[in-house]
């Protein structure tokens, strides 16, 4: 049925736009107005939360069920479409077996929905479930779960400001998190905090920053490495902490003998002076804490460079203590949350192993039904499959056609299903190949529970109707599972839903009815006061792995901007290219020239913005203009710029 009333009430809910996290209400004249939170203590918004509202009557909402036919998605009603979704899926997995549908979460949705999401695949008999946010911090998450215990933010963002010194690295904070930035880094900087940017260009964080850092793209682990070596060489050291909270520390200081300072001085391109200065600010600070963004994924050695930085971490006893960890700076509002619940191919809710029988067990006791032990296929692994061994597919409120891989392969792979079916609130470039879509509900037209960058639980509260027909992606799921599985598939509502996941996942299980509070429990204390979550409770060090791969000396490395958070807010995008200006000397590039840049068989025009806000050696592009360039490209791109002919700006 259509929903007559969308009148939005003033109802107090949760920012949806961003994984800070913010209190807000709706006000007047259909803006949202901050209160006050955990995250957004003096009761602030951003420029992109006071707008959250506009999603609510946007024009291009999703309104009506379609399903494909003779070629087009034409609308339909519920029944007819879930029918429709319920045969397809039964005829995949009577002719394949379970393993042959795939299932990608939403870290826009509720705690709820990934929940329901994650339990409807494994309840048929697949492991193939993943959500796309998990590849945005893979790197910098699983090295935290693999050395320390969990993916996830070892201290409260308040923490932030008791810290002596502060490491922003591949982030942008100020605009990416501007709460946050303004609540908590902002004010410590102004009250003595040091903050070092690492990131390879200049931006709005660097403005406050006492230190820019900007190793050469590809070198960031071996700049880290360098300072650890130094820390060791300068007797910076928690003697202590090493002996009594980690291990393997003897092997890895042996494997520093390998690294040569001079030599990757010259590699990094970052002057002895400056690895110096770090190492001894870093050594003299009594509390230490790094705060990473996605910046560190598109490094090229994301994974050597998150273990450098725990290796720092650990080195010099800064775990455990306010003041002190990884912040891990994730972008969507349930980004914690959607991996929290099992949204991944390898972990059950509560990021426990699939090999845990206890687990399994527990699990089984409140599901009736045992999840298999072997993983399934993560989203890169089940796109390639598509058409071979996975035909049929769930996508809840992501756009894997624009992902950053070539985007014929990914739309042929799309096509090469039996049966693709989209939930999601706007339409998409997914949903021109999907076989049924599904409208579903924006954050603030249902409730449910969602987990911020610092762990914290919170609920949101419906505070007007989906439009037309669409209808919360809870009660899709449920509706799903109740045509695919039985009716006691699914909790009867997202309250009743919160009390399942707490019973299976050990994470939220002492969380209070009302949530709003941190898992494992709300407590100021960091993760890992008394001992790391791993089997011997000891965190281990990691020598560095990577090669280092540098461009040619025609070449420059090209760092990509993210795009914008929000799936709702129009932003502006500035298209030109940021070159150094020795860079573009040579090239006879002057500010605003037009130019050709270039990788392999794929090149974007452009305008030229010539200065010191990338180094020498590198180009800056935002994502959406340099989409054609990182498709064509395997790992970094590399590119050439060159003036374009007869087109010299005047
Ligand atoms: Fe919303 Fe994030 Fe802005 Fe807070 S910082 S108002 S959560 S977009």
């Amino acid at each position: 049925t259509d929903h007559p009333d969308r009148s939005v009430t003033a109802t107090e809910s949760v920012c949806p736009l961003c994984a800070v996290g913010c209190r807000l209400a709706h006000s007047e004249g259909g803006r949202a107005k901050g209160r006050e939170g955990p995250a957004n203590p003096n009761g602030r918004l951003c420029q992109k939360g006071a707008t959250a509202f506009e999603a609510v009557h946007a024009d291009d909402r999703l309104t009506t069920p379609l399903v494909r036919h003779n070629g087009d998605l034409v609308p339909t009603d519920w029944s007819t479409a879930l029918d429709r979704v319920g045969s397809d899926f039964e005829t995949v997995c009577d002719a394949n077996g379970p393993d042959a549908l795939a299932f990608f979460g939403a870290p826009r949705c509720t705690n709820e929905e990934n929940y329901l999401l994650q339990k409807l695949a494994r309840t048929l008999g697949t492991n193939n479930v993943d959500n796309r946010a998990r590849l945005c911090h893979t790197s910098a998450a699983t090295a935290l779960e693999n050395r320390f215990g969990w993916p996830a933010s070892t201290n409260r963002l308040a923490d932030l400001t008791s810290a002596d010194l502060l490491l922003v690295v591949g982030a942008n904070p100020a605009i990416q998190q501007p709460v946050a930035f303004d609540a908590f880094i902002r004010p410590a900087v102004a009250d003595g905090t040091t903050l070092i940017h690492v990131d390879p260009r200049r931006n709005e964080t660097t403005r406050i920053a006492d230190q820019h850092i900007t190793p050469r793209p590809g070198t960031d682990a071996l700049c880290f490495h360098l300072i650890c070596a130094l820390l060791v060489e300068h007797g910076y050291i928690d003697a202590s902490f090493i002996n009594d909270r980690t291990k393997d520390y003897e092997a890895w200081k042996a494997s520093l003998s390998d690294i040569d300072i001079d030599a990757g001085k010259r590699t990094t391109g970052v002057d002895t002076e400056t690895l110096f200065e770090l190492a001894d600010r870093i050594g003299t600070a009594d509390r230490v804490a790094v705060a990473g963004g996605t910046g560190i994924e598109d490094s090229g050695d994301a994974s050597s460079t998150a273990d450098a930085l725990l290796n720092m971490l650990l080195l010099t006893g800064n775990v455990g203590r306010p003041g002190t960890g990884f912040t891990l700076l994730r972008g969507l509002n349930n980004e914690q949350g959607a991996v929290d619940m099992g949204c991944r191919p390898d972990t059950l809710p509560g990021h426990q192993s699939l090999t845990n029988d206890a687990a399994r067990r527990r699990v089984a006791d409140v599901w009736g039904v045992e999840p298999p032990s072997t993983p399934g296929h993560n989203e890169h692994e089940a796109l390639d499959a598509f058409g071979t061994a996975v035909h049929g597919a769930l996508v809840v409120g992501e756009n894997p056609a624009i992902e950053k891989r070539d985007a014929d392969l990914v739309t042929s792979q799309l096509d090469a299903l039996e049966t693709l079916v989209v939930l999601d609130v706007f339409p998409s470039e997914t949903m021109e190949h999907a076989d049924i879509v599904l409208p579903a509900a924006i954050g603030l037209e249902k409730t449910g529970t969602v987990t911020n960058l610092d762990r914290r639980v919170q609920w949101l509260s419906v505070a007007t109707s989906p439009p037309g027909m669409a209808r919360t992606d809870y009660a899709i799921l449920a509706a799903l599972g109740k045509r695919l599985v039985g009716s006691g598939f699914a909790p009867p509502d997202p309250e009743a839903a919160f009390d399942e996941l707490r019973a299976v996942n050990p994470l939220y299980e002492k969380l209070p009815d009302t949530a709003d509070e941190r898992w494992p429990v709300d407590n100021d204390s960091p993760l890992y006061a008394d001992g790391f979550a791993t089997h011997d409770g000891k965190a281990p060090f990691m020598p560095l792995t990577q090669v280092v791969a540098l461009p040619t000396d025609d070449e420059l490395v090209l760092v990509v901007g993210s795009r914008a958070g929000g799936f709702e807010v129009e932003h502006t995008v500035d298209n030109r290219i940021r070159l150094n200006v020795d860079d573009a000397t040579v090239r006879g590039i002057e500010d605003g020239d037009r130019v050709v840049v270039a990788t392999g068989d794929s090149t974007v025009m452009t305008t030229a913005a010539v200065g010191d806000a990338v180094r020498e050696g590198t180009a800056y592009l935002h994502a959406d203009v340099a989409d054609p360039l990182v498709r064509s490209a395997t790992g970094t791109p590399t590119v050439t710029v060159a003036l374009a002919k007869n087109t010299r700006h005047s």
